[in-house]
């Protein structure tokens, strides 16, 4: 790692980290561990879960059971960034609103459902509950079935949401094991959906460690392994298609003259690494992924940047791990998602927490749409990227002249807030 990226990182200093090596993604992908196809798959089993989704989740059913975000043009709030930040980056501002997916609320809602869907139909293939060309909604009638079985997760508190929402409805035993950083919010709601919530001092590294060996010491027992489960990569990565839909409706081109800079907000790696694989299938070098990560807690800059992947964790560098982005409070990356990215990602940023009520009051007022404070990481690498001298020297470019560039803040969480808890987070309790 270079020296003075990892100054700032040990120092918990904001930083940049810009990609010195990425490759053309048409060679990279061919080396790559997932491939398109992988995609493919992941989409046509959420295409015939969809209407049993509908079913359980009848919020879903004006959409015919596909859980996805609008896409939603943040002007106004692209102005007001404008006069407290300086200059800006070239180009339409947007916002993926996965802070509003259904079921979850949060990005998680991509491969945490999928992964249980996926369980579930192995489950009922094996035992012979579904055969090929069934209609999924049969699977209402086996809740005595499922509830023979468990699903259990390791969460900060996001992915315990999506996992035990969708597993309790389709009958599971749900646990979902928690760290210290979780908010009590999410573990209330959790438990008022029949999910069973175990809770862990340390912090979530160890949530994870014990939710496995309870699961593997019982048969019966499936674990989410947010560390290194392709099918949760993969159910993420579906979001690439899903945008190339809606940026083909609202009429965006993407393409090497209108470049698209995406900043996803980082914690293990899964989600915005299943995300940047899903958006590069699509739209190749012409777009531009960065992660943007909270100063404590830089678990895939610090892979990436080091180049040892899920060999060095934050304690390593002297920090703590802990921050106000819950969604975000990750020690160490996801070797998977560290392999998968090493060449695709452009870039990473680290953002202060003290910045994040900021950014989420400043959305707040100018556009009336409220995110978790982990979301509103996404906004310090549009931000930042005029500023920092890394993402200047190789971006300013394309970033001052492509007036026909697309920047997208992917907002990963919020609309299952509290009232009380977002008055709170806007100061306005
Ligand atoms: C989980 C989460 C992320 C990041 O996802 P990872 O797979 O852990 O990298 C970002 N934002 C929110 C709100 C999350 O809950």
């Amino acid at each position: 790692m270079n020296d003075g990226i990892q100054e700032d990182l040990k120092a918990a200093r904001e930083t940049c980290w810009i990609n010195e090596q990425m490759y053309p993604f048409s060679e990279e992908k061919e080396r790559l561990l997932l491939k398109r196809e992988d995609i493919e798959d992941a989409s046509k089993r959420l295409a015939r879960f969809a209407p049993l989704i509908a079913k359980l989740f009848p919020e879903t059913a004006k959409d015919h059971g596909m859980i996805e975000s609008p896409l939603r043009e943040i002007a106004a709030a692209k102005e007001e960034l404008g006069k407290k930040c300086g200059e800006l980056p070239k180009g339409r501002l947007l916002l993926k609103c996965d802070s509003h997916l259904a079921i979850a609320g949060s990005v998680k809602a991509r491969g945490g459902i999928y992964e249980v869907l996926k369980h579930t139909e192995e489950l009922a293939l094996a035992y012979g509950i579904l055969k090929e060309g069934d209609s999924y909604e049969k699977l209402l009638e086996y809740r005595d079935f499922f509830a023979e079985y468990k699903v259990q997760v390791g969460s900060t508190g996001n992915l315990g949401m999506s996992i035990g929402i969708m597993s309790a409805a389709l009958g599971y035993q749900a646990i979902v094991h928690m760290s210290a950083d979780a908010k009590e919010w999410k573990k209330k709601l959790l438990r008022a959906r029949g999910v069973t919530v175990k809770e862990y001092a340390d912090d979530y590294g160890r949530a994870v460690i014990e939710g496995r060996k309870l699961s593997d010491a019982d048969p019966k027992s499936y674990f989410v392994d947010d560390e290194h489960s392709k099918d949760l990569f993969l159910g993420y990565a579906v979001a690439g298609e899903r945008l190339k839909k809606q940026m083909e409706e609202q009429q965006i081109t993407v393409d090497e003259t209108h470049p698209l800079f995406v900043y996803l907000p980082c914690g293990v790696g899964g989600a915005p690494g299943g995300i940047t694989f899903g958006l590069k299938q699509i739209w190749g070098d012409a777009v531009h992924c960065f992660f943007v990560e909270p100063v404590q807690a830089p678990c895939m800059t610090a892979a990436l940047a080091s180049d040892k992947g899920s060999g060095i964790c934050v304690q390593d560098l002297g920090l703590t791990g802990k921050t106000e982005a819950d969604g975000l409070a990750v020690g160490r990356a996801s070797q998977l998602v560290y392999e998968m990215m090493r060449h695709v990602l452009d870039g990473a940023f680290t953002v202060e927490d003290k910045k994040l009520p900021g950014y989420m009051r400043l959305l707040n007022d100018t556009e009336q749409i409220c995110i978790e404070p982990s979301s509103c990481a996404a906004f310090e690498g549009y931000t930042a990227m005029l500023h920092s001298p890394e993402s200047t020297a190789r971006y300013d470019e394309i970033m001052k002249k492509a007036e026909g560039a697309t920047h997208i803040l992917w907002a990963t969480g919020g609309s299952l807030m509290p009232e009380e808890i977002r008055l709170e987070l806007l100061g306005k309790a």
